[in-house]
C-alpha cells in the first residue's frame, strides 16, 4: 500500500467504495487523514465498515471542513451532469480529485532521488494489453516494476514507492479527468475513437481527457503517440509543435520517418533518427492482429524511452503470455479453435478481431453501444456466419440482414453449441469460433470477465459433450 500524507490531520471525503475507493481510504488513513467515507450501496458500506473505515453520510455532513473529495472514477464528474456530492463539494470550493491524483501527490512529496519512474498508458482500445506488455518486458529485463491503475490492482494498493521502481499505470479517461499533478516520465496514448461520450460531454471532452496524460511533462519526458487515427494524429502534431518533451509517433499502418512502426509483423525502430533493420515479431503468439502490432510498437517505444536495449524488448514481446478475454485462444476441438474476445465491448475492438480472424463463426451481441455494429460492414463479407445473443439480437439481425447469414441464438450456450456444430461440419481448413461481442455485457453478465469465463466454461462443456458422443 502507498500511504498518502498530503492530507495529514485533515478531513477528507471519499465517495464510492469499490476496490479503488477502499484502497483510497486505507492509503489516506495510513497518511494521517481523517477519512469520511460513503457509498449509496449498503453492501459496499458494510465491506468498508468491516475493514474499519469510518462511514459518514456525506449527504448530511457539513462540507466546509473537507480538504478534498476523492471520487471513484465510475461516478459522473462533469457529464451528463455532476453527481450531487460533486455539486456540494464545488459549491463550497472543496477540490474534487481521484486516487491517481493522490498517487501523484505521494510521489511529489518525495525527494527527487526517491521518486520512482512512471509510465502511463491510455487510449480507447489496447490500454490493458499495452500496460501488461510493458510490465512484462520490464520485469523480464530485471526491473522492479509494478503494474496497476485501471488494470488489476488499484494504484494505491501497489507496493510502496522508492527510487528504483517503475510504475506502469493504465489510465482510463475517467481517471484522467480527476488528475491535476500526475507527471508521467513516459506517457503512451494509443488511439482515439468514440467511446464513453456521454461521460465527457461529447468527442471534444473525451479527447481533452485523453490529452491530460501529457500534463506536467518535462523536457526529458516522453510522449508515445499512435498516429493511426486522425484525432491521435492531430494530438501528436500538437505535442510535437509544443517542443516541450520528446514525442515518438508509433504506427501499425504507416512506415515512419521517425518513430516506431510494426507493419505486417515487422518492427522498424527509427526513434532516435536512423532506422534499424526491420525485425520480425510475428512469432509473438499472444499478440495476434494488426491492433496488437500497434500495442507492440507502443510498448517497444516506451521501453526504449526507459533505456532498455532493443534485444531485451524484443525478447519480452516474444514471451508475453497475453491477457485473458483479449483474443485469447482457449483451445481447439475437432480442428475448431475457440477464441475468447469478451473484452471487445465496442465495434472498434470487434473490428480488430474480425481482421485478425477472417472467415470466423462469429458470436456477437449484448447491450449495444450507441453506434451499434454498422461500422463493421466492410468485414461482413468475410464472416462465415453470425450467432446473435443478448439485448442487441433484433437490432443486429436487421443490420446484418442480406449481408451475413445470421441466427438468433439469444443466449451464449445456444450460440456456442450452434457455432461449434456449424464450424465442425463446414469443411473449412481451420475454422474459428470467435466470441467478440462488440457490446457491453451487463444485459446478461456481471462484467466482461464473467462473460468471458462463461464462454470458456460453455466451450469446454461443449467439447466434452462432443467427445462423449463420439467415443
Ligand atoms: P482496453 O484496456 O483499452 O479496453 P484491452 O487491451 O483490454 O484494451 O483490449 C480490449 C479489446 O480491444 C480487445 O478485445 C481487442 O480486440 C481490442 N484492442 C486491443 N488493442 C487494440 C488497439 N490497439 N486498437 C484497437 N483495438 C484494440
Amino acid at each position: 500500500m502507498i500511504p498518502v500524507h498530503t492530507f495529514n490531520g485533515k478531513d477528507v471525503a471519499v465517495y464510492g467504495l469499490g476496490r479503488s475507493g477502499l484502497a483510497t481510504c486505507r492509503a489516506l488513513m495510513a497518511g494521517g487523514a481523517r477519512v469520511c467515507a460513503w457509498d449509496d450501496n449498503e453492501a459496499a458500506r458494510k465491506v468498508a465498515a468491516d475493514a474499519g473505515i469510518p462511514l459518514v453520510d456525506l449527504n448530511r455532513r457539513d462540507w466546509q471542513t473537507f480538504a478534498a473529495l476523492v471520487l471513484a472514477p465510475g461516478i459522473p464528474y462533469r457529464f451528463p451532469e455532476p453527481h450531487r456530492l460533486v455539486k456540494m463539494a464545488q459549491m463550497v470550493g472543496v477540490p474534487v480529485i481521484g486516487d491517481m491524483e493522490l498517487f501523484a501527490r505521494a510521489v511529489s512529496d518525495l525527494k527527487e532521488y526517491e521518486r520512482p519512474r512512471i509510465v502511463g498508458v491510455t487510449g480507447t482500445n489496447g490500454k490493458s494489453t499495452t500496460t501488461a506488455l510493458i510490465g512484462h518486458i520490464l520485469r523480464q529485463a530485471g526491473k522492479d516494476v509494478r503494474v496497476g491503475g485501471n488494470i488489476g490492482v488499484g494504484v494505491l494498493d501497489l507496493e510502496r514507492l522508492h527510487g528504483g521502481a517503475i510504475y506502469v499505470l493504465e489510465l482510463s479517461s475517467y481517471q484522467l479527468d480527476l488528475i491535476e499533478t500526475l507527471r508521467c516520465d513516459v506517457a503512451v496514448m494509443l488511439n482515439i475513437s468514440p467511446d464513453h461520450l456521454a461521460r465527457h460531454g461529447g468527442m471534444d471532452g473525451y479527447v481533452q481527457a485523453k490529452r491530460r496524460i501529457f500534463r506536467n511533462q518535462a523536457p526529458n519526458d516522453w510522449a508515445i503517440v499512435g498516429v493511426d487515427d486522425v484525432r491521435s494524429q492531430v494530438m501528436c502534431t500538437q505535442l510535437s509543435a509544443e517542443c516541450s518533451r520528446h514525442v515518438v509517433p508509433i504506427s501499425a499502418e504507416y512506415a515512419l520517418g521517425r518513430g516506431v512502426s510494426v507493419l505486417d509483423g515487422r518492427l522498424c525502430d527509427s526513434m532516435m533518427g536512423r532506422a534499424s533493420d526491420p525485425v520480425d515479431i510475428s512469432g509473438a503468439r499472444a499478440l495476434p492482429g494488426r491492433h496488437n502490432e500497434q500495442n507492440a510498437a507502443a510498448a517497444y517505444a516506451a521501453c526504449r524511452a526507459l533505456g532498455l536495449d532493443a534485444r531485451e524488448i524484443l525478447s519480452g514481446i516474444a514471451t508475453f503470455p497475453g491477457l485473458p478475454h483479449r483474443l485469447e485462444t482457449i483451445g481447439a476441438i475437432e480442428g475448431v479453435r475457440f477464441i475468447n474476445d469478451s473484452k471487445a465491448t465496442n465495434a472498434q475492438a470487434a473490428e480488430q478481431a474480425l481482421r485478425a480472424f477472417p472467415s470466423a463463426y462469429w458470436i456477437v451481441g449484448g447491450r449495444p453501444k450507441e453506434e451499434g455494429i454498422d461500422d463493421l460492414e466492410p468485414y461482413f463479407s468475410s464472416v462465415r456466419k453470425a450467432y446473435l445473443i443478448g439485448e442487441s439480437t433484433e437490432a443486429f439481425a436487421r443490420t446484418l440482414a442480406g449481408k451475413v447469414d445470421a441466427v438468433k441464438c439469444r443466449t451464449l450456450d445456444v450460440a456456442v453449441e450452434t457455432a461449434f456444430n456449424d464450424a465442425r461440419t463446414s469443411g473449412d481448413p481451420a475454422p474459428v469460433v470467435l466470441f467478440s461481442p462488440a457490446c457491453a455485457s451487463f444485459d446478461q453478465f456481471r462484467d466482461f470477465e464473467q462473460r468471458g469465463d462463461t464462454f470458456r466454461t460453455i466451450a469446454s462443456q461443449t467439447a466434452r459433450r462432443f467427445l462423449k458422443q463420439t467415443a
